[in-house]
């Protein structure tokens, strides 16, 4: 089927929530996509970083195969062989001391949030229900309703209301602003090292590791949130890990399972993960054979092909290449690794258009801002090749 009539198809059965760039992908492979009339076009969002593996990677595959024909779902009321050494190998790659599994990201964030106030009434002694959770402006931590009842963003809470109460918002980056926020009963802050979907957003340099201080200075838990930024992403197997600190809680997801499966995880270590006692938490699926199976392999192939290496030195190479296009558009290019944002004086989104047509994919966020994000198997002479079709678009649109 063509398509024009794929897309007809899609819109009039569904939901009208995201506004995707028209065209339908069939068959995706490393950092390759086809769309069903044939064309290949090379993919710079990477499924917002969920295939920082790369399409379809055989080793996934071949794992995900294998496990499926053996046994894919068990629930929590029965273990499985598989989740033990997803446990073992998570926790050693993380150097935290226990992981608790789960599928999207938004769950891995709900389940902090819960560890966090549970915490905050058993071992800090905050009085009941009166746990605060300091958070960012601009974050993007989901979309569960008590997840965009923080966000900064109207369009994300509009009309969803009413929203959980026990959240209180600081700009991002501001260490001041957040040791002013702190009182006797905050529990938890929880950020992005590196912001995503507010547009590649990076802090000022030590602004972890004053939160960091902050935050032990008055007993709070500092969490980060890596779903988009952690597993290579940024040039470090974790964001944080620019800015040498060591948070008291880990959320990660989205390339934890190179794109075959829903996967996600919070880790932290005892003092905090023992709040959670039988029937306080879980998920049918969290920590399912199949999902815990394909995760090992996946944290194993971005060690294995040395992704995170790769992502720091292409990512520098790509961005000294970017910064020197001569565009009257481009305000600025900013990222770490291979997580980089050209800011624009005007819409991104013909940009986006322009350079799809050149066989480029990548897209829009926060209106003005192209985001280049491959997979981190992408190779100097593919950068080139997107580079050659991003000075000529730019040439165009100026
Ligand atoms: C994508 C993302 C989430 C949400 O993950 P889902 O799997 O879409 O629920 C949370 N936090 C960050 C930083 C993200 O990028």
């Amino acid at each position: 089927m063509k398509s024009k009539k794929l897309i007809e198809m899609e819109d009039k059965y569904g939901a009208d929530n995201y506004h995707p760039l028209d065209l339908v992908i069939k068959k995706a492979e490393g950092i390759w996509v086809h769309d069903v009339e044939g064309n290949k076009y090379l993919d710079f969002l990477a499924s917002y970083s969920a295939v920082n593996q790369g399409h379809c990677h055989p080793r996934l595959l071949k794992v995900f195969r294998k496990q499926a024909a053996k046994c894919t779902l068990t629930s929590r009321a029965f273990r499985n062989d598989q989740l033990p050494f997803f446990n073992k190998e998570m926790t050693e790659m993380t150097g935290y001391k226990r992981v608790l599994p789960m599928n999207s990201g938004a769950e891995a964030v709900e389940t902090a949030i819960k560890a966090a106030r549970k915490w905050g009434y058993q071992v800090k002694g905050i009085k009941k229900n009166k746990a605060e959770i300091i958070v960012c402006s601009d974050n993007f931590h989901g979309r569960t309703t008590t997840i965009v009842g923080f966000s900064t963003e109207d369009q994300y809470k509009d009309g969803f209301g009413p929203f959980t109460p026990g959240f209180k918002v600081v700009p991002f980056g501001d260490a001041k602003a957040l040791e002013a926020a702190i009182n006797k009963n905050t529990c938890a802050f929880i950020v992005e090292p590196v912001q995503g979907e507010a547009g590649i957003n990076i802090p000022p340099r030590g602004y972890l590791k004053k939160v960091e201080k902050l935050c032990k200075a008055n007993n709070v838990l500092f969490i980060v949130d890596e779903i988009q930024s952690g597993l290579g992403r940024t040039g470090r197997m974790f964001a944080h890990n620019w800015d040498n600190v060591r948070p008291d809680g880990l959320i990660v997801g989205k390339a934890l399972s190179g794109g075959f499966y829903p996967v996600s995880a919070f880790l932290a270590d005892d003092e905090v993960m023992d709040v959670f006692n039988p029937g306080d938490h879980g998920s049918t699926f969290g920590g399912n054979p199949l999902g815990a199976a394909v995760a090992r392999e996946a944290v194993q192939v971005i060690i294995d092909e040395k992704l995170v290496e790769k992502s720091e030195k292409h990512g520098e190479y790509f961005m000294e290449k970017l910064r020197a296009i001569k565009a009257k558009s481009i305000k600025k290019v900013r990222g770490r690794g291979l997580f980089i944002g050209v800011v624009l004086d005007r819409p991104a989104r013909p940009y986006c258009e322009a350079l799809m047509a050149e066989g480029l994919l990548c897209k829009e966020t926060h209106e003005n801002v192209i985001r280049f994000a491959p997979p981190l198997v992408v190779t100097k002479k593919d950068l080139n090749w997107a580079l050659r079709r991003i000075e000529k678009v730019f040439k165009k649109l100026g």
